[in-house]
């Protein structure tokens, strides 16, 4: 008999029909009439409720389900007498798929989320990681979406890169070397020749170079892919392989590109409201109260647009008031997640757009400012999280571009196809980068970026 998924099956209103459900167990209670099993079969965050008369079953068979057994049931869809539910299964026949036996880890008592990292490959079967799942191929699909409606391309950025010039030292080298005899020159220079690419290559820390060449040909396109860094930050934020969404678009200036990262991050928050209230219901039940009041401010309020100058003001006042911070402010200061979290938090209450950074703890690529100081940096600053979105306005000017690249000494003899864009029909241009881990943990209101990626990569975990 055909299989229906749970999340049909508790919307049926055909009592009386037979039904077959497929999934695991969750829990199973009764006494000597009658037991009760709680099925779940990853397609929502529900059960359903199996009764199982004693009578119609051979004693044994319903003694070895257990939690975690996975199970073929068929019966009649009923209305349920019990609360919580809508309908439940009498049913007629149970197969077994496979027991799980008591060793089985995810018995019904609540587990730490460290217990369940060690467990990555059984946690998806916890509710709180079916929900968080759910919701990552909800906003996945949100994201294809908003841009394919907008009229971008979705692009392929290449995930192995020859390109040094980005966030040089964080990135994994790719390698087909023999690492235990590797061939030097006669400076000690490891010599690439023989290597696969014949050349140093890595893993990418970012499609935002190759994503201009596809912005300056298709008018704006989008990468979804992941992305790589090797940076040793053991932060509930960073992750070593994380997804990066990066639009990229010819002809806008730096108000549209601020209106364009604002519309995109309301589009998939509302998305989620929109598609997963039973999940983001159960997340806000289980692990954050303030969840899905947040989500809906968040898509209510008009993000504060804040140059940087004004920003750094503001905390200067507020810790003339007595206001501590760990690290200091003044005027070329990086600022620290706790500065970014005191404006979005205390000050304005509200996502801040932070633009006009100084020029030198930004990127090389960004658009300088008549001042000679500022660039277009746009940094996206979000409640709980900090930094969402890191973006720009790209510098077109070729010799512009050239004089950053020289004050920087960057590397640029792999680099010449990204000037070509300067040199031929240059235009303005701009785009960003939204984390999309960073994005799961403020729709979810999980804690810990490794606790809404299915298999989490950070220093010295690499595990399942
Ligand atoms: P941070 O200061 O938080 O390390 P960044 O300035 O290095 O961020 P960008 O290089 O601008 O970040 O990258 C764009 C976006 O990618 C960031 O806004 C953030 O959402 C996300 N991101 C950056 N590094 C990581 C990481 N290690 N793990 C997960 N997401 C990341
Ligand atoms: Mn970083």
């Amino acid at each position: 008999m055909k299989r229906t998924r749970i999340v049909d099956a508790i919307k049926m209103t055909q009592f009386g029909e037979t039904v077959n459900v497929k999934g695991w167990v969750r829990t199973k209670r009764g006494n000597k009439e009658v037991n009760f099993i709680a099925l779940n079969d990853g397609s929502t965050i529900n059960n359903i409720q199996i009764v199982a008369d004693v009578v119609k079953f051979e004693e044994e068979l319903l003694k070895s389900i257990t939690t975690g057994a996975c199970l073929s049931v068929t019966g009649k869809l009923v209305k349920s007498e019990g609360a919580g539910q809508a309908v439940e299964i009498q049913a007629d026949e149970i197969q077994i798929y496979g027991l799980a036996d008591n060793t089985y880890p995810l018995q019904k008592k609540g587990h730490t989320m460290e217990f369940l990292r060690g467990i990555a490959h059984l946690r998806p079967r916890t509710n709180t990681f079916g929900a968080v799942l759910r919701i990552r191929h909800n906003m996945a699909i949100a994201i294809h979406q908003f841009f394919h409606q907008k009229g971008f391309f979705y692009w392929h950025s290449p995930i192995i890169t020859a390109s040094d010039c980005e966030g040089a030292g964080q990135m994994f080298q790719v390698t087909t070397q023999n690492l235990y005899d590797l061939k030097k020159d006669e400076n000690g220079s490891i010599k690439y020749d023989d290597d696969f690419f014949g050349k140093q290559t890595s893993l990418t820390v970012s499609g935002q170079l190759e994503g201009e060449l596809g912005a300056t040909a298709l008018g704006a396109i989008y990468t979804f892919g992941p992305t790589f860094r090797a940076e040793n930050s053991n932060t509930p934020r960073h992750l070593a392989e994380f997804w990066m969404i990066e639009p990229e678009v010819a002809f806008i200036d730096l108000p549209e590109l601020m209106d364009l990262e604002e519309e995109f991050i309301k589009f998939c928050v509302n998305w989620a409201l929109e598609n997963c209230m039973d999940d983001l219901t159960f997340l806000n039940n289980m692990i954050d109260k303030g969840l899905i009041e947040r989500l809906k401010s968040v898509v209510a309020t008009e993000f504060v647009r804040l140059p940087y100058t004004e920003g750094i003001k503001i905390l200067e006042e507020a810790i003339a008031k007595g206001k501590k911070f760990e690290f200091p402010v003044y005027w070329g200061c990086d600022l620290a997640s706790e500065h970014e979290r005191f404006l979005v938090e205390e000050h304005f209450q509200k996502p801040v757009i932070m633009i006009n950074y100084p020029k030198e703890i930004k990127a090389f690529y960004m658009k300088q400012n008549e001042d000679g100081k500022t660039v277009q940096g746009t940094d996206v600053l979000f409640p709980q999280i900090g930094e969402i979105i890191g973006g720009s306005v790209r510098e077109e000017s070729y010799d512009k571009l050239m004089e950053r690249i020289t004050e920087l000494n960057i590397p640029m003899k792999d680099m010449w196809w990204y000037l070509d864009t300067r040199k031929y029909g240059s235009c303005p241009h701009a785009g960003f980068g939204l984390g999309f881990e960073r994005l799961m943990l403020f729709v979810t209101g999980m804690q810990n970026i490794r606790d809404v990626i299915p298999f989490p990569r950070t220093p010295k975990t690499a595990d399942f």
